[in-house]
């Protein structure tokens, strides 16, 4: 099958148009017409190989929904037609520990969307059933795409930590997998506080269900907050004062990261013994949890707020999202 994508033919340069040839379809394999696909920071990391792991050409797009167009003879959960979305994994093996546990996103042979193949950024996308998840009915399709990765990513913490309603949490960073957090947390219960550097999203957050607005660069209002949260959720991806972060947990608190931080983070052992504090991160949730939260979102209405871009204009949405206008999460249309 002939697919019609943009690429980018080495690292930071700009996207083009770039049709490849997909071989025969696998007989666990999945093609899927992409509606709908989000552009998230992790695209941008990828196309500048901040990672070192990009190969050129690269075709971006991760956060897709689309239509079930072909399968392959052993695919049994999905038919032609079946709306489905595909974000940052495209396979994983099946059988390892990790996923014969449901943790299919901690498989160590697992393919990803963008890595070393080609995404979303496209007509068509290609995955493995398991990664293909079913949306549920009523879902809305325009602005499903990013909860394939940004959503998911923030969901899964909000379980591994067991937030629970009457916590006091707090995110920082409030782009694309922020604002949603913000959502999710909100919907849960939790009095969110929000850790933004731009003081010109404060209304936005607050509107989007955030209790308060804390600049996250500010380590005196950081201050100011101390002992006050069960638990923080980081998704900027560049170095703040993080043991200030720790002085805002309260005992017992937890700090996780999906913010993929390039510079290691300092971490003092006092910041975390005296108060039974810990440090953790994640990469996505399994494809289970990614249903539930599906249906989660069906039932509260909860999506990101976008801004919706056709893929033709894929170049002006990646310098947008690049210099920091997103609000909050750009869709590219097929
Ligand atoms: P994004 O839309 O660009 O949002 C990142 C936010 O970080 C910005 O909106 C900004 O929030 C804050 N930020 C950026 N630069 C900053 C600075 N210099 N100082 C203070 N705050 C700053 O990105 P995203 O798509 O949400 O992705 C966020 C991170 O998560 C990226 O590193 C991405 O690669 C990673 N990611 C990880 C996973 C995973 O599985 N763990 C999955 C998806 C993405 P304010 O304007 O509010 O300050
Ligand atoms: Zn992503």
């Amino acid at each position: 099958m002939k697919v019609n994508a943009y690429a980018a033919r080495d690292a930071g340069e700009k996207l083009t148009s770039f049709q490849f040839e997909l071989p025969k379809i696998g007989s666990e394999q999945v093609d899927i017409k992409v509606h709908y696909c989000g552009v998230c920071h992790s695209d941008l990391s990828m196309l500048n190989n901040e990672w070192g792991m990009t190969q050129y050409p690269f075709v971006p797009g991760h956060e897709i929904v689309g239509e079930v167009v072909a399968l392959g003879n052993e695919v049994k959960n999905l038919k032609k037609g079946d709306l489905v979305g595909l974000g940052w994994f495209s396979s994983s093996c099946m059988h390892c520990h990790e996923c014969m546990d449901g943790s299919h996103h901690l498989c160590h042979t697992s393919e990803q969307t963008i890595v070393g193949r080609h995404g979303g950024f496209a007509d068509y996308v290609r995955g493995h059933w398991s990664w293909a998840i079913p949306l549920p009915k009523g879902i809305d399709m325009q602005k499903a795409g990013p909860l394939l990765c940004g959503g998911i990513t923030v969901f899964n913490p909000i379980i591994l930590a067991g937030v629970k309603p009457t916590d006091k949490v707090g995110v920082i960073g409030i782009g694309g997998l922020g604002h949603m957090a913000i959502k999710f947390l909100k919907h849960w219960g939790c009095e969110v506080v929000a850790f933004s550097s731009n003081p010109s999203k404060k209304e936005e957050i607050l509107a989007m269900g955030a209790n308060s607005v804390v600049d996250s660069t500010n380590s005196t209002e950081l201050a100011s907050i101390a002992g006050s949260l069960n638990f923080i959720l980081n998704t900027a991806n560049v170095t703040l004062d993080w043991n200030s972060y720790l002085g805002v947990l309260a005992p017992k608190g937890k700090f996780h990261t999906v913010g993929a931080v390039l510079e290691p983070m300092a971490i003092p052992a006092f910041s975390l013994l005296m108060g039974e504090k810990s440090v953790s991160g994640s990469p996505l949730g399994s494809p289970a949890l990614t249903r539930t939260m599906l249906d989660f979102c069906v039932r509260h209405n909860i999506y990101p707020t976008v801004e919706e871009y056709p893929l033709e204009k894929v170049n002006e949405a990646l310098t947008h999202l690049d210099k920091g206008k997103a609000r909050y999460r750009i869709v590219l249309k097929a």
